[in-house]
């Protein structure tokens, strides 16, 4: 049974609605239940091709459980194709648990949390602009990390560990949907996706077998899983993810593609100044692959060149 429905949480000053799109597909029982949430970020959509493949395939396997599927989560910054809510510095996905009375986007994190804290597994599905398909693991208690690496690693995509721990804090990512899930007990993954601005159809191809067989192996579908063949997905396990930055400012021009391997002290991209000399060569501070690179190929001083996966 699938019930298609909106969650009115508040209005806009023009009295429209905000409202969240919740989609319930219900099996056999209510357990177990997977709460899945889409575009925290308002310009990451390549989730939704992933979900439209899904929604086409519910017929071809036996539901078990309960998924609950919030296909948007910032309302407003979709509408304008924005990371962040216009007119704010909020980010949705670094308020969580919300609060009830507080702020619209509050509420919104608060009515998000309600769903997401009575599941039994929380998926946070978001875009990584130019990159390949991975699954992110969040600091955890060994025990519900084993958990959370096990469906990760069915997922057939690349697994990785967060970044290391001060970096994670800075970020505010403990206060992120997966962050906060893990914190209070409840597995979370974080699912990122290609797409830089707009929906990039293979990550699209490649999130729906990776939530088809994470959902397989949580045991809310009875089906078979699929091999991911068609993206680039590093097997090595043990990966945590890493930035790599510029010194200078400048223009890139990428050596290494996504995906590829890199040997410390390998050139990843050369920062050229607008009079096409080469000033710098950024390169690899370790041993690692690409998992992603900056869309904008431009870089400010200190700006993030390239994601390496690196041993943790
Ligand atoms: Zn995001």
């Amino acid at each position: 049974m699938i019930r298609k429905e909106r969650l009115v949480v508040g209005h806009r000053p023009d009295g429209s609605s905000i409202s969240l799109p919740i989609i319930t597909v219900r099996g056999d029982g209510d357990k177990p239940n997977v709460f899945m949430g889409l575009t925290a970020h308002g310009d990451e959509i390549t989730g939704h091709q992933s979900l439209w493949y899904l929604l086409d395939h519910l017929n071809e396997m036996r539901i078990k459980g309960l998924l609950k599927i919030a296909a948007l989560i910032n309302t407003e910054g979709f509408n304008y194709s924005i990371r962040g809510v216009p007119l704010s510095t909020i980010d949705m996905n670094r308020i969580y648990p919300g609060d009830g009375n507080g702020s619209i986007f509050e509420r919104v994190a608060a009515k998000i949390w309600g769903m997401a804290s009575k599941s039994d597994f929380v998926i946070d599905v978001h875009s990584a602009g130019l990159s390949i398909p991975f699954v992110l693991i969040h600091p955890a208690e060994p025990l519900i990390r084993d958990f959370m690496e096990e469906i990760a690693y069915s997922s057939g995509l690349t697994v990785l560990y967060n970044y290391d721990r001060d970096l994670y804090e800075r970020m505010g990512l403990e206060r992120s949907l997966s962050g906060t899930s893990v914190r209070n007990g409840v597995p979370a993954l974080t699912l990122e996706l290609p797409g830089f601005a707009g929906i990039d159809p293979t990550g699209a191809k490649a999130g729906f077998i990776a939530l088809k067989n994470m959902l397989i192996e949580i045991g809310v579908f009875e089906g078979s899983k699929e091999a991911i063949d068609f993206t680039p997905v590093i097997k090595e396990r043990g990966l945590k993810r890493i930035r790599v930055r510029s010194r200078e400012a400048g223009l890139l021009q990428y050596e290494k593609w996504l995906g590829s391997k890199v040997k410390e002290g390998d050139i990843i991209a050369r920062v050229r100044s607008l009079f096409g000399e080469i000033i710098e060569e950024v390169v690899a501070p370790q041993d690692g692959y690409i998992l992603q690179v900056n869309g904008y190929y431009r870089t400010f001083t200190g700006s993030v060149v390239a994601t390496l996966a690196v041993r943790s």
